[in-house]
């Protein structure tokens, strides 16, 4: 059995997220930082260029797990998926009944669930966690979102609250829920930044080709509404990077970047996963589908040429300031849905996994440290915590009279994109959900229709209760018929 170590918790991964961490951690008051990476070289690099921390060096598990204080709680860093499957099962073998092991890479929420019920099994706490924030913020404060047991937590919790990041006096840390919670919720966050920073891109470039500003201008454009509603950490970030000169051409920097957009994973995982919920996030699933668009490079050659609008755009100059504030009100309208849709997600996927999951505090825990960070989260919050059981967060006062006083100008956006022949997945999707959350009535009828033609799939009525079905090939009178299972 393993002796007991001095640390009082340890890092395994030290790539750029496990070595920030691991800093963070032994920044703070009463930590002692066991330290371990598969080859050591980056365990060595690390210990040499940061003395300070009084890093525990382990070139081997065994030598890992002597280094930490009992109960042990280690903090797993590395690449998802296999290579934490692999270190867990190491650690799994030396570890006792008592100790935490602390998956904080990008896990999808269904690894989770099953790494927490084999390993619990063992007496061993296993808590999957979603950090949210880059590597700047593993190192100077990330959100934090642990799923696992709350007898877990209850270790854990002051270790990740002394790391985590501050938003107006609070650390950005709660523990989410049981199991695969934590990983839930950190995938429902990227995807909701994959529709913030889609429709982010899809007012800049709508602003571009309207008024022919330059990203320069644009940029300023940009810090301007960082001063206002829409104040987050991505608008704040989009305003530098199109002030960016590239060096080697002198042109902005936006204009040398390929425009193929990359992804992880995450965005798509939100999408399969609302689709097997049932919950629209449409919002989302557009910024996902057009990175896969940017990215499918023959595809765009030989659609190059199709037609567009007969006319050439633009907007008045006289009319460019109207428009750009048309533009702003549009993207905060989008982006309302885009957390709407989100926090739908987290409440069909509280209910299905059987999580009980505060949503008041997720949108706290978002307010600093994590790439959505955002003012106007604390609208969220307020919005729960007046009404727990809010049925729609769009419903909600604040944001029913935020999309009120913006609603006409995202139609005229809507509008003009497609005129123009530019592109605004996000923009036009997020309008066609609010108005067909709103609708009072929906063709959905006629698709019910359609269904009992063709599968004798039933239908219900407007005007009383039960379930019907039309005799389509005989002689079109109505029965009563028992529930279809379709
Ligand atoms: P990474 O590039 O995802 O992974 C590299 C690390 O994984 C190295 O320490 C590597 O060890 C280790 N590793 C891979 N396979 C292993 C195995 N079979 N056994 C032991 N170690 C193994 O590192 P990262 O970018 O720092 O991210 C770490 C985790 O945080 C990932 O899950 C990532 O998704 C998540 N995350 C990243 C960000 C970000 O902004 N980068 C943000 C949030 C969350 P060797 O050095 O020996 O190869």
């Amino acid at each position: 059995m393993p002796e007991n170590g001095t640390a009082n918790i340890g890092v395994v991964g030290l790539a750029v997220m496990g070595s920030n961490l691991a800093r963070n951690l032994a920044s703070r008051e009463g930590n002692t930082v066991a330290v371990f990476n598969r080859s050591p070289e980056r365990t060595q690099t690390l210990v040499s260029e940061h003395p300070e921390a009084g890093f525990v060096a382990a070139e081997a598990y065994d030598e890992f797990v002597a280094s930490l204080a009992k109960p042990r709680t280690a903090i797993i860093m590395v690449q998802a998926g296999k290579g934490t499957d692999a270190v867990i099962s190491e650690l799994v073998k030396r570890f006792e009944p008592g100790d935490i092991i602390v998956d904080g890479g990008n896990a999808n929420f269904h690894d989770t669930i099953r790494r927490e019920a084999e390993i619990s099994t063992t007496g061993i706490h296993f808590v999957g966690t979603g950090i949210s924030g880059g590597e700047e913020g593993a190192l100077n404060g990330p959100s934090i979102m642990p799923g696992g047991t709350a007898e877990a937590y209850e270790t854990l919790g002051p270790i990740l609250a002394s790391i985590a990041a501050v938003a107006d006096g609070e650390p950005c840390v709660t523990h989410v829920g049981t199991d695969g919670a934590g990983h839930f919720v950190k995938m429902v966050h990227n995807g909701i930044e994959y529709a913030d920073m889609q429709l982010i891109a899809e007012a800049y470039d709508l602003i571009r080709q309207g008024t022919g500003k330059s990203p320069a201008e644009i940029a300023d454009i940009f810090a301007e509404w960082n001063t206002g509603e829409l104040e987050s950490y991505l608008i704040e970030i989009t305003a530098e990077v199109l002030r960016q000169t590239d060096a080697a051409t002198g042109e902005p920097l936006v204009d040398v970047i390929l425009d193929e957009a990359g992804a992880k994973g995450t965005g798509a995982w939100t999408v399969q996963n609302a689709l097997e919920l049932g919950v629209p996030t449409s919002g989302i699933a557009e910024a996902v589908f057009a990175r896969s668009l940017s990215s499918k490079r023959a595809q765009r050659e030989a659609a190059a040429g199709l037609p567009g609008p007969a006319q050439p755009w633009s907007v008045d100059p006289a009319d460019h300031d109207a428009f750009v504030e048309d533009v702003r009100r549009a993207l905060y309208a989008s982006k309302i849905i885009a957390y709407s849709q989100g926090f739908d997600e987290i409440v069909a996927g509280a209910e299905q996994f059987g999580w009980n999951i505060d949503k008041g505090e997720i949108a706290k825990i978002w307010r600093a440290g994590c790439i959505i960070r955002a003012r106007f989260l604390n609208r969220i919050t307020e919005a729960y915590v007046e009404d727990p059981g809010l049925v729609v967060l769009v419903s909600a006062p604040y944001f029913r009279d935020a999309i009120a006083a913006s609603q006409e100008s995202w139609r005229n956006v809507v509008a003009i994109a497609a005129k123009a022949g530019i592109p605004a997945p996000a923009f036009s999707s997020s309008l066609s959900y609010y108005d067909g959350l709103r609708a009072p009535r929906l063709p959905a009828s006629l698709v019910q229709g359609q269904r009992d033609f063709f599968g004798a799939h039933t239908y219900r009525r407007v005007d009383k209760p039960g379930v019907f079905h039309t005799l389509w090939s005989g002689d079109h009178s109505e029965i009563e018929t028992t529930p279809s299972s379709h």
